[in-house]
């Protein structure tokens, strides 16, 4: 029985899930490990990263502003997290610190739990060229999208990382919209726009195909306005929560050997404490 410890490391960390996800795994499965949160500045990250082992953990998760600090601490990465420049998930193989990305299994796999097809599209539209899009950007790629409009505030980010990409994804600014959302099999929303229930970017969904699939990564309220709004003109739509949910699962498999899983009644934890 494993009695592994873990933890995630962030600056500030006291509003993860990550350590109610961790824990009701544990609890579930009934493993004696342990799961804490670590509140460290970035001035000391890279000794963080250098020492976790020797205060008796086998490894974590990585939360803002910390995931590019961490990619350059690994001496191993996996190919996702080598493409993305950044590492959430880490572990120790002897003294060798390794790093993933699993921000996008987990985009990928919220949206296999919840859209069966959704893999079928060709056209996608990316609103946002922050860290999220980056994860989303790499799994329309592997899922086979073949045209990605990148839109973003600030236009000259979703041309830096549209460069980073290459030839599918096609970078512009939010004016952009009108003209790249007719075409669109899936439509997601990757800034912080709409968090906490705030106006979100304004879309005229009456110009989306029926059937469209629409997803936030905002998951603070559940529904946002991007995605209520889409609802309403009844499109497909897809909370956010299972991202973070699925993203969670390699992890906890490194640290504590049991591959656990995503279901309802880990989400009716999460749900309940984002109530409070
Ligand atoms: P980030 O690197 O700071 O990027 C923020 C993005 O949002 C940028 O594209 C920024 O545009 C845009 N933005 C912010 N406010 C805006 C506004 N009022 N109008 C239009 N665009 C706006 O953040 P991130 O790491 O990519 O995270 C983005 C969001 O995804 C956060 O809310 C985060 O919590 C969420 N997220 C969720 C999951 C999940 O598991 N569900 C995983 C990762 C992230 P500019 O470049 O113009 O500033």
């Amino acid at each position: 029985m494993s009695t592994a410890r873990a933890f995630v490391v962030g600056w500030p960390v006291k509003h993860s899930r990550s350590p109610l996800i961790h824990r009701h795994w544990l609890k579930r499965h009934g493993i004696d490990g342990g799961y804490c949160a670590e509140a460290v500045p970035p001035e000391d990250a890279e000794s963080f990263f250098r020492s976790f082992g020797d205060r008796g953990y086998c490894g974590g998760n990585v939360t803002l502003p910390h995931k590019e600090a961490a990619f350059r601490a690994c001496q191993m990465l996996t190919p996702v997290a080598e493409r993305l420049g950044a590492a959430n998930t880490l572990w120790l193989e002897g003294a060798t610190l390794h790093g993933d990305n699993t921000d996008a299994y987990g985009f990928a796999a919220n949206l296999d739990d919840n859209v069966k097809d959704w893999r079928g599209g060709a056209t996608a539209l990316v609103l946002g060229a922050g860290g999220a899009a980056r994860a989303v950007l790499f799994a329309l790629m592997e899922a086979g999208y073949k045209s990605i409009a990148l839109l973003n505030r600030s236009p000259e980010r979703a041309t830096a990382l549209a460069s980073h990409f290459g030839a599918p994804v096609d970078p512009g600014g939010l004016d952009a919209v009108a003209d790249a959302l007719p075409g669109a099999d899936i439509i997601i929303n990757t800034t912080s726009a709409g968090l906490h229930g705030d106006a979100g970017i304004p879309i005229d969904w009456r110009a989306a195909r029926p059937g469209v699939i629409v997803t936030d990564l905002v998951y603070v309220p559940l529904v946002t306005p991007f995605l209520g709004a889409a609802a309403e003109h009844g499109l497909t739509i897809v909370d956010g929560l299972g991202m973070l949910l699925h993203q969670a699962v390699p992890g906890f498999e490194r640290w504590f050997g049991v591959r656990p899983e995503v279901d309802a009644e880990l989400r009716a934890v999460v749900v309940a404490d984002l109530a409070e």
